[in-house]
């Protein structure tokens, strides 16, 4: 703070960012983020401006700003919060929501917020459907992702949105990167891009705006921009994989800025020209109750772990 000069206007800088070699203040910090973004949109062929786009919102700092930054840039864009019912002694889902609530009215004049309760919805929220003793905070973590993909498509599809979108950023998009090649897991690999296509078994394309920032970028356009975020992370995010991951991505890029950014793009890159050829993605059927596509004949993951049978089912409390 203050050592470097804006690069535009020579007042003090906010963010020194040394793998693009650019500090700026906070008025053209923010101008930089906004229009990086946009370029980014159009790059990767996200939506266009006629487009309906649904903002998955956490109450964190990366889905906040980007709903503000889409709205800034003339977007239709609206939020969905989905309540997972997260308590953990810390009231998480609840206090989340407050922060989302409390934004919605600060974003542009008739712009939605959409709030899904799943409790209200599916009779029980993540941790009852993920079990409580059963598999720990992995499963509950897979659980809690299964969930959000299926409520984000449904509710994209029947409010008739053209895209959804995540606050996904570098820092996330890397440590994924990461841990698919240590697994060479290609299914996942040839499936991690910026933007995902609609297909023809319903799934709404889903776009992450913001991958090309690090997260101490999109920390700190929150802060010049005066978002009020949830700064606790899901009390379920300790001890998880992708932090160790982060870790070490981290301290290469302390050693050498800019290895993130280059690791994601290169990746980028090679998939575009066909890293693997001949891969063919599995075959995919609607599912029988709410025609989302599956890998499996009959009922989706979603659909049977929400069929009311579960609740009592004995499989569902070991
Ligand atoms: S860390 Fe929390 S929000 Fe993230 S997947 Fe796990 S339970 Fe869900
Ligand atoms: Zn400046
Ligand atoms: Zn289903």
């Amino acid at each position: 703070m203050g050592v470097h000069r804006c690069r535009k206007c020579a007042a003090d800088s906010v963010i020194n960012m040394p793998q693009h070699r650019l500090a700026l203040c906070a008025e053209h910090f923010m101008e930089w983020v906004e229009k990086s973004t946009l370029d980014f949109i159009e790059k990767h062929r996200m939506f266009e401006p006629e487009d309906r786009v649904l903002v998955a919102v956490s109450g964190g700092k990366d889905s906040l700003s980007l709903w503000r930054i889409l709205s800034k840039l003339g977007f239709h864009a609206d939020g969905l919060y989905i309540d997972l019912g997260i308590d953990a002694g810390c009231a998480y889902s609840k206090r989340s929501a407050e922060y989302v609530r409390k934004f919605a009215r600060t974003v542009s004049p008739g712009v939605e917020l959409h709030v899904l309760d799943l409790s209200s919805v599916y009779g029980r929220a993540v941790p009852e459907m993920a079990g409580r003793r059963a598999g720990g905070r992995k499963k509950l973590c897979s659980v809690c992702g299964l969930v959000k993909r299926h409520e984000m498509n449904r509710v994209a599809r029947e409010l008739g949105y053209q895209v959804i979108v995540t606050g996904h950023n570098l820092d996330d998009e890397a440590a994924v990167l990461f841990g698919n090649t240590l697994r060479w897991d290609v299914e996942y690999l040839v499936r991690q891009a910026p933007v995902l296509p609609a297909d023809d078994l319903g799934l709404v394309k889903r776009a992450k705006p913001l991958a090309r920032f690090y997260e101490r970028e999109t920390a700190a356009y929150a802060i010049v921009s005066n978002i009020d975020y949830i700064q606790d992370e899901c009390p379920f995010s300790k001890g998880a994989t992708s932090l160790r991951l982060k870790e070490v991505l981290n301290s290469m890029e302390n050693g050498s800025p800019g290895t993130k950014l280059q690791f994601y793009y290169s990746f980028l890159r090679a998939r575009q020209k066909g890293i693997f050829p001949g891969y063919d993605r599995p075959a995919l059927q609607a599912c029988e109750k709410c025609g989302q596509a599956t890998g499996i004949p009959g009922l989706c993951a979603f659909c049977r772990l929400t069929a009311p049978e579960k609740a009592t089912s004995p499989a569902n409390c070991g």
